[in-house]
């Protein structure tokens, strides 16, 4: 089922009250989307399907219009998750680090609703959580920016449900800018921030050696500082945590963090899996005639190669997080 904006805070809610993260998987291809809703499926996890600029621009959506990559890219997950296979696994989709000139312009399409293809219905399909990249604003920038988007979100009646971030390259955020950011816009616009993703100690890629910084004792100090500003239980985004270690990982999910990125060991575990089919089928491939080479030349081969080596290590991390055996319950707790 896809969640929309006010179905993600309450599966956001959830996951903190129950003291779980949702694995948010940045898959770029539609073979890669439907892994991740399988592993969710299998192992009965909510999901969260994150883009960035790079899939939406990518070949496998939008071919270098990120905007039509993101009504192609919503309407494959739409279509996905309202599937009999997929109906009782909760999928949210996260635009995650957008950035550069075209950020207003790709995220207003994503909160307020793309055009409904065929139809031409405008905003049926939205994003259900946004989130744009603070790596290059000043804390003016970051806040005046996600206000801009609420305010674009609000004049168009749609509701919005962001994560706002920090320095989550950058060591370990103060708590004081903790408050700052969070207060300045919840001034604005209380209650649309529901995800607090602050600098924890990680780093984004497999580059570095291990994260003996990682501090999971600043996630409860994070959410609790937030709670005396809003009033409300908003979790933690975990951003730069492929390289992160099985104990960190279930550690920071029962601390409060709700929401786990993961790109770059996904991506390595995806093009190891299409290394190895390649090598090991070399020959065939280098035979037309083979009785086998058009099954094994055909997308589906390497496709289905890569699913079987990557949806079990999907399951395995979703299990890591606490997700596993979450998803139905939760879809219980929504009204009709
Ligand atoms: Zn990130």
């Amino acid at each position: 089922m896809f969640l929309d904006p006010l179905q993600s805070r309450s599966l956001l809610a959830n996951a903190l009250a129950n003291r779980y993260a949702i694995l948010a998987i940045n898959a770029d291809s539609h073979a890669a989307v439907t892994d991740c809703l399988e592993a969710a499926r299998q192992c009965d996890a909510p999901v969260i399907i994150e883009t960035s600029l790079w899939q939406l621009d990518g070949h496998a959506y939008g071919g270098g219009d990120a905007i039509f990559g993101l009504t192609r890219y919503l309407a494959e997950l739409a279509v996905l998750a309202a599937s009999e296979r997929y109906r009782d696994v909760p999928v949210m989709f996260h635009t995650d680090h957008i950035k550069g000139p075209r950020t207003v312009a790709i995220l207003s399409a994503a909160l307020c609703g793309v055009r409904m293809p065929l139809t031409g219905e405008a905003g049926v399909l939205r994003a259900s959580t946004v989130s744009l990249d603070a790596s290059t604003l000043t804390d003016e920038e970051n806040v005046a920016l996600l206000c801009q988007l609420a305010d674009i979100a609000k004049a168009a009646g749609a509701p919005a449900t962001f994560e706002m971030e920090s320095e989550v390259d950058a060591g370990h955020t103060p708590i004081e800018r903790t408050k700052k950011l969070i207060g300045a816009v919840e001034a604005r616009h209380p209650g649309v921030v529901w995800m607090w993703a602050p600098g924890l100690g990680t780093q984004h890629g497999l580059a570095s050696d291990g994260y003996p910084e990682f501090r999971v004792d600043l996630i409860g100090e994070n959410i609790a500082a937030i709670k005396a500003l809003t009033g409300r239980d908003v979790g933690l985004a975990l951003h730069g945590a492929s390289g992160l270690d099985e104990a960190n990982l279930a550690a920071a999910s029962r601390a409060g963090v709700v929401k786990v990125n993961w790109s770059s060991e996904s991506l390595l575990l995806r093009s190891r899996a299409a290394m190895d089919y390649y090598q090991t089928k070399r020959d065939t491939l280098a035979d037309p005639k083979h009785n086998a080479w058009k099954s094994t030349a055909m997308d589906n081969g390497v496709q289905s190669h890569v699913a079987a080596h990557y949806v079990p290590r999907v399951v395995a991390r979703m299990k890591i997080l606490g997700g596993a055996g979450r998803g139905l319950a939760f879809l219980k707790t929504l009204s009709p």
